[in-house]
């Protein structure tokens, strides 16, 4: 499977859920915070014309005239989201097209939201790159990593494949 933006970001998460995705082994995740995520980019998208754009592999909530735009429904990942923004960043830039990146963390049951920015340097570049044959090689090995008993694992949707 090529990375796109759900296994980079699950690379930052968890390996085993990298694993388990990238390998096809769903499991449906019908918790709050998934459907609120869901509802949340239906309202994206509703709200904004140029909604979602289809490059490749990856879906890029919005690119406007200075940003390419990535819309989060919490700020509990901070890191896995920037990395995601980052191989979007990379893969317009394969096209031609140069952007900031712009993170907006929508929080529940507030109006406010966080932003954040992030460049695309050649420093930053790198690493993407050796992420990027990280996850490769993972997503290659014969079983899962094991897995780490983690106070997110509570919301995970394979909790019970891991732990039960
Ligand atoms: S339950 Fe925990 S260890 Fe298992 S895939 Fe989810 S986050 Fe990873």
């Amino acid at each position: 499977m090529t990375t796109n933006g759900t296994i980079i970001s699950y690379y930052f998460i968890c390996k085993t859920k990298l694993w388990l995705y990238a390998n096809r082994i769903n499991l449906e995740d019908n918790s709050e915070d998934v459907r609120i995520g869901r509802v949340l980019h239906e309202i994206n998208e509703e709200q904004s014309k140029n909604a979602e754009i289809s490059i490749d592999n990856v879906k890029i909530d919005k690119i406007t005239k200075d940003y390419l735009v990535e819309v989060k429904k919490s700020d509990s990942d901070p890191e896995a989201v920037k990395w995601q923004v980052l191989l979007y960043l990379y893969i317009i830039k394969q096209k031609g097209i140069e952007k900031r990146g712009k993170i907006e963390f929508i929080e529940k049951n507030k109006q406010d939201k966080k932003v954040h920015y992030v460049d695309l340097t050649d420093e930053n570049e790198k690493e993407l790159l050796q992420v990027l044959e990280q996850i490769q090689t993972l997503i290659n090995r014969p079983t899962p990593p094991p897995p780490k008993l983690e106070s997110k694992c509570k919301k995970c949707a394979y909790y019970e494949y891991c732990f039960i």
